[in-house]
């Protein structure tokens, strides 16, 4: 990505604050307490292996810390790692779906370099997405969760690791961390009590953000563009509740550049403020309950009460940016300034902050988890609730 760019787009998105009519429960203190399922708190940051997000034995970090430009072998075993994750942590109804395109760079001249999205799509059990587009799903509203996979091609040898592994192996946490209370819910609730709202979740992980020799329209976003083009082209039957995938994204959270200490997260769009608000208020909560391990100098996200004026600054140019130009609405989790180690070689697994990581991990989770209303189907309560309705059922 390309750091801070200011633009008189930011002009036209200076317009309502009003959230969409979503519902958007906070979990309690205890579903809070409840969602911190990562290994207890070290006693020193030096003597422990966080098993997910250890940078040489984590095993959702770990494999994707190597280099991984697209139409390589270590782009390939990247792609593989996803897709084993998907198949053997996530429950059977997530969707697997790969966007394929290809095109040149200025780097390889004629030769068609291949890019791929994965998207992982969960949508409640009830709804048409068993079949394929335009006939399934287009009456799911979809949180979408994107971090690229890609890592820059020179200088060689690269790995990136802000840049994004971390933020992708945070996406797959958080599937894991909520999926088997999405369950529950879906048990629990089923199709009658949700008339008005038919909510999804979807992963995208996203190719070729970099830029293969310059920053500029052409050579960037190459899986971004592609990915939003098509989606913007793809039609949803007649009657649908939205008439495209794009237009079925309730909010774009894109991470990136995450797994430094001290990350500054500002809240880039006056539109979606309301979401970077929820965000904040998530992490204020956990550190108050004593449940983050990080002590920064301030909040990771330190503007919920930025206004107005406050927010004529521009922002990062990403792979928000092809989305954000048809109207989804954007929340860019990204650090400014960025980390010291951006695009040096120095972005490897030893520079990471673990507890940052596992912090991110804790914060995301609760925010998706109040997104999509999980409040009560966490841990042992959240599986008794659904067994007593079943046998509510049977008695009857
Ligand atoms: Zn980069």
């Amino acid at each position: 990505m390309k750091p801070l760019f200011t633009s008189s787009i930011l002009l036209l998105l200076f317009t309502s604050h009003v959230p969409p009519s979503l519902a958007y429960t906070p979990l309690s203190d205890h579903s809070l307490h409840r969602l911190l399922l990562l290994p207890p708190l070290p006693t020193t940051h030096t003597s422990y292996q966080d098993p997910d997000f250890d940078p040489l034995h984590g095993t959702l970090l770990a494999p994707i810390l190597h280099p991984r430009v697209p139409g390589t072998p270590g782009h390939a075993r990247v792609q593989h790692h996803f897709a084993t994750f998907a198949r053997t942590h996530l429950h059977p109804s997530w969707q697997l779906e790969w966007h394929n395109t290809t095109a040149t760079t200025p780097a390889t001249g004629a030769q068609q370099v291949p890019f791929q999205n994965l998207i992982l799509r969960r949508d409640p059990p009830w709804s048409s997405s068993s079949s394929a587009p335009p006939k399934g799903g287009g009456e799911v509203a979809r949180l979408t969760l994107a971090a690229h996979y890609d890592s820059l091609y020179r200088p060689e040898g690269f790995v990136g690791a802000v840049d994004s592994a971390v933020p992708c192996a945070l996406l797959l946490f958080v599937a894991r961390a909520v999926d088997e209370a999405l369950t529950r819910r879906w048990e629990d609730v089923g199709e009658e009590g949700l008339e008005e709202e038919e909510k999804g979740v979807q992963i995208l992980l996203l190719d070729g953000e970099e830029a293969w020799v310059e920053w500029s329209e052409a050579d960037s976003l190459y899986g971004s563009r592609a990915l939003a083009e098509a989606w913007e082209d793809t039609r949803y039957e007649a009657g649908s509740s939205f008439a495209t995938p794009l237009e079925a994204i309730s909010l774009f959270v894109l991470l990136d550049l995450l797994g430094a200490a001290e990350p500054n997260i500002p809240s880039y769009f006056p539109k979606t403020h309301w979401a970077y608000q929820n965000v904040a208020k998530v992490e204020q909560r956990l550190r108050k309950l004593g449940a983050l391990e990080t002590k920064p100098r301030k909040p990771f996200l330190a503007e919920s009460e930025k206004e107005g004026v406050q927010f004529f600054r521009g922002f990062v140019q990403d792979d928000h940016v092809p989305f954000m130009q048809r109207g989804v609405d954007i929340l860019h989790l990204i650090p400014t300034p960025f980390p010291s180690v951006w695009h040096t070689m120095d972005d490897d697994g030893a520079h990471l902050d673990v507890p940052s990581i596992r912090d991110w991990a804790r914060i995301m989770t609760a925010f998706v988890a109040e997104w999509m209303d999980l409040e009560g189907y966490f841990g042992e309560a959240g599986a008794e609730r659904v067994e007593s309705k079943h046998s509510e059922k049977v008695e009857l």
